[in-house]
């Protein structure tokens, strides 16, 4: 018997070589291999005959190789292969393939082959073939190992580097026979509710899924035995995240007084009246922080939903109650932002509120330095110059983070030690559907903000073709006429040759303040000015005293002033959906009616998607939930350091209900069990199996 954590190596037929292959693509034990999906099925018990490949059609063929010859033309620089392939009534397809040099020495006369693959019509031959199919060189008859690749439902994985699926197919098996009876973890009477095969079963269906199971169920992976392993994965990934919750609510941490004179205090900082919304997340927040636990609540709401005020909110909770704040945020923009309306919403208040970046010199930090080690300074607004070492807290109390997306979990836990475990807020824009939110931070208590300050109105969005671009400055010149101002925003600094279609912000700054808008004042903003004179001319357009901003992605985050009322996205194909809304979400913060030009040169199908997304919608969640499916969960999060679980079998997106019933189950399990035998060997075996691979160990 071969122990699931056993290195691949004791699988016969996997030497050291392969083994190393192997391990360099994240497949290291047996149980990784018996873990490793397939990713589509074929059913080769039953062929489509060759002559029923007619234009269109796809599916699996079994074929002989006739003949087969590589021709090339344009001097060589251009290369088929084709493949003449005969079925056992007699019938013929070519199949081809370009640029395929190789498969010459591979694909053979005489060779039995199974293929998957769609057939096309070749109009200059006047005939049917299948373009690039997938293909299998089959055993000989006779062969032992035929029943594993024929005559069956067989599985497709992604070959690894030179490793074919075939390959895979002949380990997975012998991993099946080499385990032997498998011990199933999950509580047995969430398998018999949910009626879910145990985990040898599961396996076995999955690898090799006996002939009469679904086809179509499999491919959609929705099998019992997919049902099972997905929903395994989510359940014990629940149950981690919940269990780290509980622990963190369980700690001690610091209990704010909400007294009468620190709501009025709070009441005596707003400079409008809170929206229902914000009244809301308030709430949550403040009832957070009273508890003698320490806070841990993302707050999510759209660009504009009016997050800051809230936070600066909890902030005069905070200090009241004799702490420090720190809000991070992650540019020097934004921090700068921030920080001139911190001390705007404060100046009432009487707090000091003191600023941390790295641009700043060695003097000035160390003046900001002692002034917060000495607790003269409430509140602290900056970049991850705050984590830094030698920042220390007189005592602080609260930190508020913004844009969590881009801090890495590492850094929460950084700002964690400098104080007795402070609460934490994170603010995020961007709107991830709630689900999603729980399992992705999912140690995170959510508070939304699903509604805009009054007065607001969705701003028009327009796509127009780079051809039509000089309709586009008629339009936001009728703007500047009327006294608003103009974002035009570029997506490279300076031209480039790599790029030679792509414009730049630096290059059309002269166009625009030489001859577009001649007679405006023209200013531009790119990340690569110091940021001495990013501040300078931020501030110039916060005055109005400049009318049209050229600009690169650096406004992207956070820029507030409600007189400007274009935003002109050049390239806007470049962009991504994230990116679009907000630069968008620039605009529209004031009384009169906002316009957002999309100007786009060549867009293929997915850029279309998301130009044609943006015109139709300014929801931000529905913006969120169009991203996700154009990109998949991997890109949308950014992997690894969103701390986006690696997943098997089940897929974020695809399987939310899964992880919706897992969810709650993992909770049902916790709240019932907890302290009993059953519990424990749950708790070992998720710390024994998913622990490190959930990330679970770090979650701060
Ligand atoms: P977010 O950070 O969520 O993108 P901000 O906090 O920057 O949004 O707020 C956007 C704009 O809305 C700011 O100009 C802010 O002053 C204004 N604002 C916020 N809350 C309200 C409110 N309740 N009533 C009116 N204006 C508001
Ligand atoms: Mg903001």
């Amino acid at each position: 018997m071969v122990r699931l954590s056993a290195p691949l190596q004791f699988l016969k037929g996997v030497g050291p070589a392969l083994a190393e292959k192997l391990r360099a693509k994240g497949l290291e034990t047996v149980e990784d291999l018996l873990f490793c999906p397939p990713f589509r099925y074929e059913d080769r018990s039953r062929f489509l005959p060759l002559k029923h490949f007619r234009e269109g059609q796809s599916g699996a063929l079994l074929a002989i190789v006739a003949s087969t010859r590589t021709r090339t033309w344009r001097k060589g620089s251009q290369v088929l292969f084709e493949a003449e392939l005969q079925d056992e009534q007699g019938n013929r397809l070519q199949a081809r393939w370009y640029n395929a040099k190789y498969l010459a020495s591979e694909i053979v006369p005489g060779l039995r082959l199974a293929l998957f693959g769609k057939a096309e019509f070749d109009f200059q031959g006047g005939r049917v073939f299948l373009a690039h199919p997938e293909f299998e060189v089959l055993p000989e008859e006779g062969d032992p190992e035929l029943a594993l690749h024929m005559g069956r439902i067989v599985p497709i994985y992604e070959s690894i580097g030179k490793i074919s699926t075939k390959q895979i197919r002949r380990f997975v098996s012998r991993a099946m026979e080499a385990t032997g009876e498998l011990n199933d973890a999950l509580p047995a009477d969430i398998l018999t509710r949910f009626r879910l095969p145990r985990i040898g079963k599961a396996l076995h269906e999955v690898h090799e899924p006996p002939t009469e199971l679904n086809l179509d169920a499999l491919n959609s992976r929705r099998s019992p035995g997919h049902m099972r392993l997905i929903f395994e994965e989510f359940f014990w990934l629940e149950f981690g995240l919940l269990r780290k919750q509980r622990e963190v609510k369980r700690s001690p941490g610091i209990a704010f007084q909400l007294t009468d004179k620190i709501r009025e205090r709070v009441k005596q900082m707003l400079p409008f009246k809170p929206t229902a919304a914000q009244l809301r997340a308030l709430k949550e927040i403040a009832t957070d922080m009273s508890q003698p636990h320490p806070m841990n609540r993302m707050l999510q709401g759209d660009v504009g939903s009016g997050k800051t005020l809230v936070a600066a909110e909890a902030a005069v909770i905070a200090v009241e109650n004799g702490y420090q704040v720190a809000l991070l945020a992650p540019t020097e923009i934004l921090a700068t932002q921030h920080y001139l309306s911190m001390q705007k919403f404060f100046r009432r208040l009487g707090y000091n509120v003191a600023m941390m970046v790295g641009s700043q010199t060695a003097r000035e930090k160390q003046q900001v330095k002692k002034l917060i080690a000495e607790g003269h300074v409430q509140i602290v607004v900056g970049t991850h110059a705050i984590l830094e070492k030698s920042v220390e807290f007189a005592k602080l109390g609260l930190a508020i983070i913004d844009e969590q997306h881009r801090f890495g979990v590492l850094q929460r836990l950084f700002l964690r030690q400098k104080g007795l475990a402070p609460d934490v807020l994170v603010m995020t824009a961007t709107p991830i559907p709630r689900t999603l939110a729980l399992t992705i931070y999912g140690d995170l208590d959510v508070s939304v903000i699903d509604e805009m300050p009054p007065g607001r109105k969705p701003v028009i969005t327009k796509h127009s073709p780079a051809t039509a671009a000089k309709s586009v400055w008629e339009a936001v010149r009728k703007e500047l006429v009327q006294g608003r101002q103009a974002y035009i925003v570029y997506p490279l600094v300076d031209d480039s040759e790599h790029s030679p279609d792509l414009k730049s912000a630096q290059k059309m700054f002269e166009m625009h303040s030489g001859k577009i808008f001649s007679g405006f004042r023209v200013a531009l903003l790119h990340g690569q000015l110091s940021s001495g004179d990013k501040d300078a001319v931020m501030q110039q357009f916060k005055n109005h005293e400049v009318d049209v901003l050229v600009a690169t992605t650096v406004v992207e985050v956070g820029l507030d002033v409600p007189n400007a009322t274009v935003m002109v996205i050049e390239n806007a194909e470049k962009f991504g959906l994230a990116q679009l809304h907000q630069l968008r979400g620039r605009v529209g913060r004031g009384a009169h009616a906002s316009f957002c030009h999309l100007v786009t040169g060549k867009l293929n199908e997915v850029s279309e998607q998301r130009i044609r997304a943006m015109v139709q919608t300014s929801d931000g969640f529905r913006l969120a939930e169009t991203d996700l499916e154009i990109r998949g969960p991997g890109e949308f999060f950014g992997t690894r350091q969103s701390g986006l679980p690696q997943l098997r079998f089940a897929h974020i997106l695809k399987d939310r209900e899964i992880l919706e019933m897992a969810r709650e189950e993992a909770r049902a399990f916790i709240e019932r069990e907890n302290g009993t035998e059953g519990y424990r060997n749950a708790l070992q075996y998720l710390e024994q199996n998913w622990q490190r691979r959930y990330g679970l160990g770090q979650v701060g």
